[in-house]
């Protein structure tokens, strides 16, 4: 009997419409969990260096663990493929697609080859077939989920598709689910292989081996997210006030990105005060989540773009606003709803839009480039105008859908200097000057600046650690900002732990206070959902394992340590406003001492024979041997 995964997985080639069920190898489950974890390995194995992004050998894997259909697990699901950069596209969605998944009887979805013409694929328990899609393609990704919910009559299938975005080849384009973005890049992928979509309803359910144990650790962890007992400060901001909130004390820290981080502050800047009262409608929140409503359901109420909705969760896009010099909320509003819609990246968007903005000020590009646009920082009709002209590649668009990073390629003139991008994708909102940890933790990811690998960055208050609780890394350290003391040690936790979580899967952003440095209750769920009798250290080896996997993977693409960095601007420029120094050398030390601590060689950052051993990866070895 096998509890908490369903034991299968789909492959689906497009070009010859076959479907295969394939038995999940129990080896797998217990070296990686499922999830991210599995998604990493069937990635690895299957698509190697020879393999093109947009070829058809590449693959799109859509992945659930053993926690899913469960409520710790939170629907949380992996999407994979090759990015376009070649480094590992992956990302989460939540909401209700990958219980359905597991409800249908299906932990994985492995994706093959292209189609010649739009289709989408039906899942209604285990009746699974392609579908024409060409009167969904152009459809932009609330419209596609409403044709599918009509057209099968099943108002309750979940649907995973991408928009125009995807569709167009976006660099960073997203898999959408429910206003739910998963994976930048695996949209561009989606799109490539003609696959506007998967629907998936299923009846079944999750077996859980110990359900009474289940329950009491269930209770457990929700107490600990109680919000008057948090021990976790941003507990309370987090979920009934939204991150928003903390706008203002990034602005007043100098940690906003202001004028493609120019500055670290803007006049005007955007609060999240106005924000709740007045387009906050009602809290959202996902499937079974005990975190208190950490999204939100907006709405703009009056003026130009009155009717505009959408869902934020944990509101991060709002902080890049300062970028391109952005302070009204109405027009960031408009942006997030175009690029829910489209499918497209906000971050993309708004960093590639912002190092425009900088190249026209400065006279490197101008109104000829830009199809009569005055890209002036702060001009809202031009945000807008470029976000749809990204979308659909029109014009200037299509030089800015490439992402920042190609764009300054084909301008040139010194362009590049001013790109705000780490391994070719733009940043997120972590202002790696005013936190070393953040720029340690952008700078080493294998799938581009992502902040849910290592998240939440920051330890309970110290005070309110048990005194007998065993720790991963000095709590008083991790808190000194600009410091590089025991930063490659929380780094390397951080990664460690949160491979484990997003394998299990469960969802990061309720990883807090003490849940997020003490990993007893994680695996006491994993053994009581699984009936697995994993040992705490194995526990911690699995996220090892998963982190070198992916290390891995994007060595033997090419990637080293000199792909492990952060813009120059953060290298060299002060936050002048603040005065803030830049990082210089500070990097490097981090850089060391991850390294030194992950068993990689310092100067190439592959990871060495006798750690592969170590973590039972002999398979990779023979891969990274000749390599430098
Ligand atoms: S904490 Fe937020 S993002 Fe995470 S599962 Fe709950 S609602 Fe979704």
């Amino acid at each position: 009997m096998l509890y908490g995964w369903k034991g299968k997985i789909l492959r689906v080639d497009l070009a010859d419409r076959k479907i295969v069920e394939e038995d999940l190898p129990d080896e797998w489950r217990k070296k990686y969990i499922g999830c991210r974890g599995i998604n990493d390995t069937i990635l690895y194995k299957e698509v190697g260096p020879d393999v093109d992004p947009f070829s058809p050998e590449n693959k799109l894997i859509f992945g659930t663990g053993p926690l899913d259909g469960t409520p710790i697990g939170l629907g949380r699901v992996s999407v994979q493929t090759k990015h376009p950069n070649r480094y590992i596209g992956e990302g989460g969605f939540g909401g209700y697609w990958g219980p359905e998944l597991k409800f249908a009887g299906y932990d994985f979805i492995v994706i093959e080859k292209k189609s010649d013409e739009p289709v989408y694929l039906y899942i209604n328990d285990n009746e699974v077939d392609f579908r024409d899609a060409k009167h969904l393609w152009g459809k932009d990704t609330r419209e596609t989920t409403k044709i599918i919910k009509n057209e099968t009559g099943i108002p309750d299938i979940q649907v995973a598709c991408i928009g125009q975005a995807g569709e167009n080849l976006v660099a960073r384009a997203k898999v959408m689910h429910d206003n739910h973005a998963g994976g930048r890049g695996c949209g561009t992928i989606m799109g490539d292989k003609k696959l506007k979509a998967i629907a998936v309803r299923g009846s079944g359910g999750v077996k859980i081996s110990d359900p009474t144990e289940y329950l009491r650790i269930y209770r457990e962890i929700k107490k600990m997210l109680d919000l008057r007992k948090a021990n976790d400060m941003f507990v309370p901001a987090w979920s009934f006030m939204s991150a928003n909130l903390m706008l203002q004390g990034f602005n007043e820290l100098g940690w906003l990105m202001a004028y493609n981080a120019q500055r670290g502050s803007l006049e005007n800047a955007l609060t999240g005060e106005e924000y709740l009262q007045k387009y906050v409608v009602k809290p959202k929140t996902g499937f079974c989540c005990p975190f208190p409503a950490c999204g939100r359901r907006f709405e703009v109420k009056e003026g130009k773009y009155a009717g505009v909705t959408g869902d934020e969760r944990e509101g991060g896009f709002a902080y890049a606003a300062a970028v391109v010099g952005l302070t009204s909320w109405d027009v960031l509003l408009k942006v997030r709803n175009l690029c829910d819609r489209y499918g497209l990246d906000e971050f993309q968007v708004l960093y590639t839009i912002g190092w425009a903005m900088e190249c026209y000020e400065r006279g490197i590009i101008t109104e000829k480039d830009t199809d009569g646009i005055d890209l002036r920082f702060g001009n809202e009709d031009a945000i807008v105008k470029m976000t749809k002209k990204i979308a659909f590649r029109e014009g200037f668009g299509d030089i800015l859908a490439k992402g920042s990073h190609e764009a300054a390629k084909i301008m040139g003139k010194g362009s590049e200097r001013y790109v705000l991008a780490i391994k070719g994708q733009e940043l997120e909102v972590m202002p790696e000057r005013g936190v070393y940890q953040f720029a340690l933790c952008l700078a080493v990811s294998e799938n581009g600046p992502d902040h849910t690998r290592w998240y939440p960055p920051y330890p309970p208050n110290p005070k309110a650690i048990p005194k007998d609780m065993p720790l991963p890394y000095d709590p008083y350290k991790a808190f000194k900002v600009r410091d590089v003391d025991d930063k490659g040690r929380l780094a390397k936790w951080l990664y460690d732990s949160r491979a484990v979580l997003e394998s299990l899967p469960t969802c990061v952003f309720i990883v807090r206070g003490i849940l997020g440095i003490d990993m007893s209750l994680w695996l006491d769920i994993y053994n009581a959902v699984t009936g697995i009798n994993c040992k705490p250290d194995e526990f911690i080896k699995i996220g090892e394992r998963i982190v070198n996997l992916e290390r891995a993977y994007i060595v033997r693409e090419g990637f080293r340590r000199k792909d492990d960095a952060v813009p120059r601007r953060m290298l060299e420029e002060p936050i002048v406003d603040r005065h803030i120094p830049p990082i210089g050398k500070n990097l490097d030390l981090m850089l060391d001492d991850y390294y030194t601590l992950r068993g990689w060689d310092l100067n190439s950052a592959i990871p060495k024979e006798e750690k592969l051993h170590e973590l039972d990866l002999d398979f990779v070895i023979d891969d990274l041997k000749n390599l430098k």
